[in-house]
Parts: structure tokens; sequence; C-alpha cells
């Protein structure tokens, strides 16, 4: 149902399997003995069948603003009032996320004209869209992010509010909203991603400290986001990882060097202005997307290295070579030489410097560095929802 029956139905291969039931979570839960019952505002199964989790959600019923479910202006908190195959369908956001596949008969089943809708590429949310954006805000970046992946065109009730809602994604938990930009972001249509948010002015609000650009709800793109988005949906295209860490890098960049800059030409040293203009620039955007420390760290280690690239002179320079975040930090410095042309004798000599070096035995005869060797953790695993 949902994603993977529209998925599909396009052609292209579902990242996961949702089942939608009439079962409650107990009663589930009761057939599969092994499964967990997760989720709050939404409660939910997670069945494990051959090694492979599937989420199994109990059809969700309308909801009617005298309801007494919990709500804050009228957003859904808690959405556990359990409804028919039909109701939960026309509670979906929109209608070509609305189809479901009938295990039995094999038929699908389409209460909301979610095919016609799929096979004419529309994106129409399902009901009022005062109500529905508000009633979840996310909606506004999942329109985004399926026309980003999808490559189909919202309807006219489904665009035009859209911009003057933007602000209402500042109600929305900090957590869910870095959650949603790592799918915008990292899934590879991430320059398509934010083409979308500038179209539907979700910009700003989104990136709050980044400079404005020309029209309303829109971000000044910097050559260094563009040049990164692009090289990360290649990745995912080569099946490479990617993490957020360095996205974060190079989306805060340009207010970290604007910064920079002015603290230098205020009498800071160059490390201390970046490390200041560092803290603003994550302090700033946590409050509207959180940022995992694990990554803020890396981006951070990123950042810093920039300053330490230019001292090439001496014997200590070769030390840089041996640090865990080395390779992230000189390809962040490949990205800022699209946009600065100056860079490339300091590309040149770090990637000079990296020939004839063996990583691996040096690393093992340094015990400070082996310890700091690259984990997995670091790396993103896929978005786990859906
Ligand atoms: P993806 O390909 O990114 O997984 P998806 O459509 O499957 O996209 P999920 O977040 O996995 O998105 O959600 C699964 C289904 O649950 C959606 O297809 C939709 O029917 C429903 N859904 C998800 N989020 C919302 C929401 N905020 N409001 C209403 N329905 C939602
Ligand atoms: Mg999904």
């Amino acid at each position: 149902m949902g994603g993977s029956v529209r998925d599909l139905l396009l052609g292209k291969a579902p990242k996961d399997f949702d089942v939608a039931t009439s079962a409650t979570p107990e009663e589930v839960q009761d057939v599969f003995p092994r499964c967990r019952l997760i989720g709050r505002r939404f409660r939910l199964a997670h069945v494990r069948v051959s090694g492979a989790l599937i989420e199994v959600a109990t059809f969700r019923g309308m909801f009617s603003p005298d309801d007494d479910r919990d709500q804050q202006n009228g957003r859904i908190l808690s959405d556990n009032v359990f409804g028919t195959v039909e109701e939960d369908a026309k509670r979906r956001d929109f209608t070509i996320n609305a189809l479901f596949l009938d295990p039995v008969s094999g038929d699908i089943r389409d209460y909301v004209g979610g095919y016609k809708d799929l096979t004419e590429r529309r994106l129409r949310l399902i009901g009022d869209q005062g109500v529905r954006y508000q009633e979840d805000p996310v909606r506004l970046l999942r329109a985004a992010r399926f026309v980003a992946k999808l490559g189909v065109e919202p309807d006219e009730d489904t665009a035009k509010q859209i911009p003057s809602l933007a602000p209402l994604l500042e109600n929305v938990p900090t957590a869910r909203l870095f959650e949603e930009i790592c799918k915008l972001f990292l899934t590879g249509h991430g320059l398509r991603s934010l083409e979308a948010l500038q179209r539907f002015g979700l910009s700003t609000t989104l990136f709050p400290g980044l400079p404005k650009g020309s029209g309303p709800g829109k971000i000044l793109i910097g050559p260094v986001l563009h040049k990164t988005l692009g090289n990360t949906d290649e990745r995912v295209r080569t099946g490479k990882p990617v993490t957020p860490a360095f996205l974060i890098a190079a989306l805060l960049w340009q207010p970290v060097q604007e910064r920079s800059q002015a603290l230098i030409d205020a009498g800071e040293s160059e490390y201390v202005a970046l490390m200041n203009a560092s803290e603003e620039a994550i302090s700033a955007q946590v409050m509207r997307t959180a940022i995992p420390r694990r990554f803020s760290a890396v981006t951070r280690q990123i950042w810093l290295m920039q300053a330490r690239f230019k001292k090439t002179q001496g014997k200590r320079w070769k030390r840089l070579l041996y640090e865990q975040r080395f390779r992230a930090g000189y390809d962040f410095l490949l990205m800022r030489a699209s946009e600065d042309p100056s860079l490339e004798p300091l590309c040149k000599f770090w990637t000079k410097a990296q020939r004839g070096v063996d990583f691996q035995r040096d690393l093992g005869y340094d015990r400070g560095s082996a310890r700091d060797r690259p984990r997995n953790r670091y790396r993103r695993r896929a978005p786990t929802t859906g």
C-alpha cells in the first residue's frame, strides 16, 4: 500500500513494503509474536518475516475537529483512531500514496482517484489544503519531495497555498524535519528537491540562517551547495555512501564563510574565526532541524580542516592525512574549488600528498590514529521510515 504500490506502478523499486490491515496492533502481535509495537503519534507493528522488517499499520479513521484526538492548532498529535480501508485511504496525504494492493485478489483498491492521477503524473492532496497541511505541515515538504522524486506535477489545489503555509513548519519537532531533509537530499534527487523547495517557497523556513534569494521563501544557492548536491545524487546513483555531515557542511557553508571572514576582518585568527562561525551556523540551524551531534561534530571538522589545508609548509602537514575526517575535508575542498579557482593549487597539493601513502599500514603503526579510523556508524543508512 501507499508508497510501495505507487512505486511499483511507476516501475520503480519500492524502498519498502508497508502493510495496512483491519487488525489492531495487539491483534497483529497475537498472530506474529515476534513483532514489536512502536510509535506514539501513530502506533504501528513491526513484523519480521524471514529477515525483512515490515511495517503493519491498522486502518486509520477520518479526523474530525470535534474529535477527542489530541491536536494543537489543527496539528494532529496523536492519530490512533481506527477505521475502515476507505477511511484510511482518505486520510493519507496524496492520492497517489493512497492506493492499496489487495493481497488476496491482486486488485488495486483506489478510493481517491489515485490511479488516474498517477498515470497522468499528477500530485493531488486529498481533501482541503488548509486543513490537511495544517494537520501535518510535513506534508508541505512531502509535496516538494514527491515532485522531485517522481516527476509529478501538483495541481493548483495542491500547490497554491504551500508558500503561505510554510511558517507552519516552525511548529514541527526538529527531529522530524531532520529526517525529512535527509530524505530530500540524500536519496538521489537532491538537486531536484532543492529546486522544488525553492519553487514552493519553503527553503527559507527550512534554512533560516542562509542568505535570502530573489523571490519569497527562496534562499541564495551558492556554487558549493549546488556542486555538492549534484555530486551526492551521483554517489547515490553509483551506490557510494553519503552522510548528513557533508550535506550540512555544504548547506551552511555560505554563512560560515561570510561570518568567519567578518571575524577575520575584525582581527580574529582564521582558525578561531572559523570555529566561532561554525558554532553560530549550527546553533541557528538546530532551531529548525535537529542535527544529531555525531553528524554536527563531523561537519565542524570538515569546516575546520579548510583552514588547516593551507598549512603545507614544514613537517606537520602530513599528520592531516591520517586524520579520521581527512577524506571528507578533502572532498569538501574539491567542492569549494568549483567556486574558487584559486584553490586549485591547494587541491593539487593534497591530491598528490595522498599518493604513496599507505594508510592502512601507517594507521596500524600509529595507535592514536588507528583508534580514530572511520567507523561505519557515521555512514548514513537508508532512511528506515516507510
Ligand atoms: P517513500 O518512497 O519516501 O517511502 P512513501 O510515500 O512510502 O514515500 P512513507 O513516509 O514511507 O512515504 O509513508 C508511507 C505511506 O503513509 C505514504 O505513502 C502515505 O500514504 C502515508 N503517509 C506518510 N506520511 C503521511 C503524512 N504525513 N500524512 C498522511 N499520510 C502519510
Ligand atoms: Mg515508504
